[in-house]
């Protein structure tokens, strides 16, 4: 809960003069698009009036109120980013997944909201790297954002932080939400964001639900949209391709791999019920095998066997990889509201 690990928070440090230039924030996001193949339909969010991008963060969740928050962001067309604490998780894995399943971007904000800059190094890295396991178990996504507590870190953390993958975000704007303040001074303060640029807000406060709609209103008469923070810059961009939830363009059930690889992989589906399914994949060709799939959003995987899963940035491309099980992996899939999609296998390699 939020009131258990809040305590007080400092604004944010004078963060340097960042340069986000559209055209290769749209650059990468073709790139991205084109290496994963996945398909896109025209989003509110990616509309062609938005002149740049905000990153929407709201940490400290799951709490309680997590649903309300969804149903705030979800009814104002918002995709944010949400800094979750690791135990929090734990206590709610299924808050964080319908985190995901509402087309948030889930990241780390440590294991119970420690001062992390007194942590020795292994402390640091133990408390960051059991977070991620947290959050990949609740919601099939490895995180690849980190928000240090009360955003105070040094360079130890830092390096631990990014030998797990994980990007270190603080913020450029704090709307204050944690101190107290009005949803006109959190919606003041929000408006004070620019192209690139990220606030600070909370998960588990009613004046910052309030406070959502004319945040938005306002992002929008400067046509400014919601985006992704992206990994490798720590800045805000245009969403990655995986389209939103609502906009999940239906597909077919293709699952013939594509030929060459050095080995074949067939799916099968088992077992269907009403709110999921489970795949059967059998490899020939090969003992050791890398067989990519991907699914449909906003289907998302929820467990898997037989095999160690990966994923990559999207949360929808699964390498699954031999670990001695046999020549048949599986995974359960939850529709999430499309019960038509099927996996599809991207490829299968030998070795
Ligand atoms: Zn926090």
């Amino acid at each position: 809960m939020f009131a258990s690990i809040s305590g007080p928070r400092r604004p944010s440090p004078p963060r340097a003069a960042r340069h986000a230039r559209r055209l290769a924030v749209l650059a990468t996001a073709a790139a991205a698009l084109a290496a994963t193949g996945l398909a896109v339909a025209a989003t509110p969010s990616s509309a062609a009036a938005c002149n740049g991008y905000v990153g929407l963060t709201f940490d400290d969740g799951p709490t309680g109120s997590t649903n309300a928050l969804l149903s705030v962001l979800r009814a104002n067309n918002v995709r944010a980013t949400m800094f979750n604490v690791g135990q929090n998780v734990q206590g709610n894995p299924s808050a964080a997944r319908a985190q995901v399943d509402a087309g948030m971007w889930v990241a780390n904000h440590s294991w119970n909201h420690a001062h992390m800059t007194s942590m020795n190094q292994s402390q640091m890295q133990s408390d960051l790297s059991q977070t991620n396991s947290a959050i990949q178990s609740a919601t099939g996504v490895r995180p690849q954002l980190f928000r240090p507590p009360y955003g105070e870190t040094n360079s130890t953390l830092q390096s631990v932080a990014a030998s797990l993958g994980l990007r270190q975000v603080i913020w450029d704007v704090d709307s204050q939400d944690w101190n107290g303040a009005s949803v006109s001074q959190i919606v003041s303060n929000a408006g004070r964001l620019q192209d690139g640029q990220v606030i600070l807000m909370h998960d588990g406060i009613q004046n910052t639900r309030d406070a959502i709609p004319q945040i938005m209103a306002n992002l929008n008469s400067r046509g400014l949209c919601p985006g992704m923070i992206s990994p490798s810059t720590g800045r805000a961009v245009a969403p990655d391709g995986t389209p939103p939830p609502t906009t999940a363009p239906p597909t077919g059930s293709p699952t013939t791999p594509p030929p060459g690889g050095g080995c074949t992989a067939t799916a099968t589906f088992p077992n269907v019920w009403g709110d999921r399914y489970n795949t059967s994949v059998t490899v020939q060709g090969a003992s050791n095998w890398t067989v990519v799939v991907a699914v449909t959003a906003p289907q998302r995987v929820s467990t898997t066997w037989n095999g160690t899963a990966s994923w990559d940035s999207t949360g929808y491309v699964m390498t699954m990889r031999s670990n001695g099980s046999g020549n048949t992996f599986g995974f359960t899939t939850m529709m999430n509201g499309n019960s038509s999609a099927r996996p599809q296998i991207r490829s299968c390699t030998a070795g």
